[in-house]
C-alpha cells in the first residue's frame, strides 16, 4: 500500500461512511507524480473536486504530516487536467509558472454591461496581439472575471502555437529569486523576454517591492519593444496601486485600461446557467434565479454554492428544489455576513443619512431620529445573527416588543413605499459589500 493509500484508509475512520463511499473512495492517488512535499490526488469530476477540495483538504494534509513527519501539500485535481497539461511540451522552464485553465474560454465568458468593456478590449488583443494596445490592464474586485478573462486570450493565443507564460507576482516574484540564487539570471531572462505573450495577474502584489519592479520593468520594455502582447490584471486601477514606480505606473496607463464592474443580475444568471452546464447540474429557473440575487457580486462564489448544493443533494439524497436551496445557502450567507457588526450597520446608516451613530442609539424622538433608528434596526435584524432581545439592549429600548413592533413597523412600509424599499436595498448593498 503507498502511502496516499494509507492516508486515504486512515481518513475512513474520520469521516462517515457515506462520506467516505461518495467521495474519498473514488480518490486516486498518483504515486509517481507525487513528490515528498506535494501529493497529488484525482476526484471523478470537477464539483467532487472543489467539495473535497473545501471539506478534507487540511485532514488529508495532517493525515500525511503524521505519516511522514513533514509537511505535505495536497493538491485534489482531475485526471485529464494534468494529462492534457503535460502533453504540451514539457520543458523544464514550462513547469515553473502556471498552466492556463482550459475552460477559461471566451465562449464560457458571459458578457453584459459590468464587463462589456474588459471582454471586447482582451477579445481584440487575442485576435492581433502586441498590435492594437499593449499593454492590456484590467481592474476590478475578486471573482469578477479577470483572471478568467487573460487566460481566454492565453489559451487562444497559446493553441495558435504562441509561447504563452502566465504568472503570478509571486509566481514571478519566486522564479526570480531562484535563478538569482542559482546564478542563473540569463535563463529568467531569456524565459521572460522571449515569450510572445505575458500574462501577469494582480500586478497590485508588486506595489512596494522594488526589486521585482525593476526587473520587471526591464521584461516589461523588451517584450513590448518586440511588438510581444502583455495583459496584466489588479485589483485596482494603476493611479490607485500605491508603493508603484512612476515609470511602471506611466507604461500601465499608456496601454489600454479596462475595468470590471459587479455583474448584473441577467450576467449573474447566465453564468449560472452555463456553470450548471458545464458542471452538469440540473436547477430550475426559479433556483437560478433566487442564486442570483442572493449572491451579491462575487461570481467565485457560484461554484462554491453549485459544488455545495450537488454535494449536499448526494449527501441525503433528495432532489434539489428552492427550498433545499434556500437552506443550503443560509450558511453560505452567514458565512458571508459573519463580519457584519452592529457597530458596522449603525455607522453605514449614521454616513448615509447624516446623523450620528450614538444618536441612532439613544431615545430621541424626532423624525428624522426615528426613521435612521428603524432602518438600522431592521438591518441589523436582516444582516445578523442578534436576537431582538440583544438588539433591544443594543438600541437601549425596554424590550423585544418595541424590536418586534419596529420590524412590522418597517415591513409595512417596504410595501406600500417603493422609495424606502429602495433606500433600504441601497443601504444593504453597501453593507454587505463593504464587509
Ligand atoms: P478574478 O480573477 O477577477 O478574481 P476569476 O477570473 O478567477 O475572478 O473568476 C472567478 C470565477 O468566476 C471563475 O470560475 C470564472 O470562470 C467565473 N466567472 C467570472 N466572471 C464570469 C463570467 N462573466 N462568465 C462566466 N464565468 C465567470
Ligand atoms: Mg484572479
Amino acid at each position: 500500500m503507498d502511502i496516499g493509500q494509507e492516508v486515504l484508509k486512515s481518513l475512513k475512520e474520520e469521516i462517515t461512511e457515506i462520506e467516505y463511499n461518495r467521495y474519498i473512495k473514488f480518490l486516486a492517488y498518483d504515486a509517481k507524480k507525487s513528490t515528498s512535499d506535494l501529493a497529488i490526488f484525482y476526484a471523478q469530476n470537477a464539483l467532487v473536486s472543489n467539495w473535497i477540495k473545501s471539506k478534507y483538504t487540511e485532514k488529508i494534509s495532517h493525515l500525511f504530516e503524521v505519516k511522514t513527519g513533514s509537511k505535505v501539500s495536497v493538491m485534489i485535481t482531475l485526471k485529464n487536467q494534468i494529462d492534457s497539461k503535460k502533453s504540451k511540451k514539457p520543458t523544464e522552464e514550462k513547469t515553473q509558472h502556471s498552466l492556463l485553465n482550459p475552460s477559461h474560454s471566451f465562449d464560457n465568458f458571459m458578457v453584459g454591461g459590468s464587463n462589456q468593456f474588459a471582454y471586447a478590449t482582451v477579445k481584440s488583443v487575442s485576435e492581433k496581439p502586441g498590435t492594437l494596445y499593449n499593454p492590456v490592464f484590467i481592474y476590478g474586485g475578486v471573482g469578477l472575471g479577470k483572471t478568467h478573462l487573460m487566460q481566454a486570450a492565453g489559451n487562444v493565443l497559446q493553441n495558435q502555437g504562441k509561447v504563452v507564460i502566465y504568472t503570478t507576482v509571486e509566481q514571478f516574484l519566486n522564479d526570480f529569486i531562484r535563478h538569482l540564487r542559482n546564478k542563473t539570471m540569463e535563463r529568467f531572462q531569456e524565459k521572460y523576454r522571449k515569450c510572445d505573450v505575458l500574462l501577469i495577474d494582480d500586478i497590485q502584489f508588486l506595489s512596494n517591492k522594488e526589486g521585482i519592479q525593476e526587473e520587471f520593468f526591464h521584461t516589461f520594455e523588451a517584450l513590448k519593444g518586440a511588438g510581444k502582447q502583455i495583459i496584466l490584471t489588479a485589483d485596482k486601477h494603476p493611479k490607485k496601486i500605491a508603493g508603484l514606480e512612476e515609470r511602471l505606473r506611466s507604461r500601465f496607463e499608456h496601454g489600454l485600461v479596462a475595468d470590471i464592474h459587479p455583474p448584473e443580475l441577467e450576467t449573474k444568471i447566465a453564468i449560472i446557467e452555463n456553470k450548471c452546464r458545464l458542471n452538469k447540474v440540473k436547477l430550475s429557473k426559479d433556483i437560478i434565479n433566487y442564486i442570483a440575487t442572493v449572491i451579491d457580486s462575487n461570481v467565485r462564489e457560484i461554484e462554491g454554492i453549485l459544488s455545495k448544493l450537488h454535494a449536499y443533494s448526494q449527501l441525503i439524497n433528495v432532489d434539489i428544489d428552492l427550498a433545499f436551496t434556500k437552506n443550503v445557502l443560509k450558511d453560505q450567507l452567514q458565512e458571508n455576513r459573519a463580519n457584519i457588526t452592529l457597530d458596522l450597520i449603525v455607522q453605514s446608516v449614521s454616513k448615509d443619512l447624516n446623523i450620528k451613530p450614538s444618536e441612532i442609539r439613544s431615545k430621541g424622538r424626532s423624525k428624522n431620529l426615528v426613521y435612521a433608528r428603524r432602518i438600522a434596526i431592521y438591518l441589523c435584524r436582516e444582516l445578523t445573527q442578534n436576537t431582538m432581545p440583544q438588539l433591544a439592549q443594543y438600541f437601549g429600548m425596554q424590550d423585544h416588543t418595541a424590536i418586534s413592533h419596529t420590524l412590522k413597523k418597517i415591513n409595512e412600509l417596504m410595501k406600500n413605499d417603493e422609495d424606502f424599499k429602495v433606500k433600504i436595498e441601497e443601504l444593504t448593498n453597501k453593507i454587505t459589500s463593504s464587509s
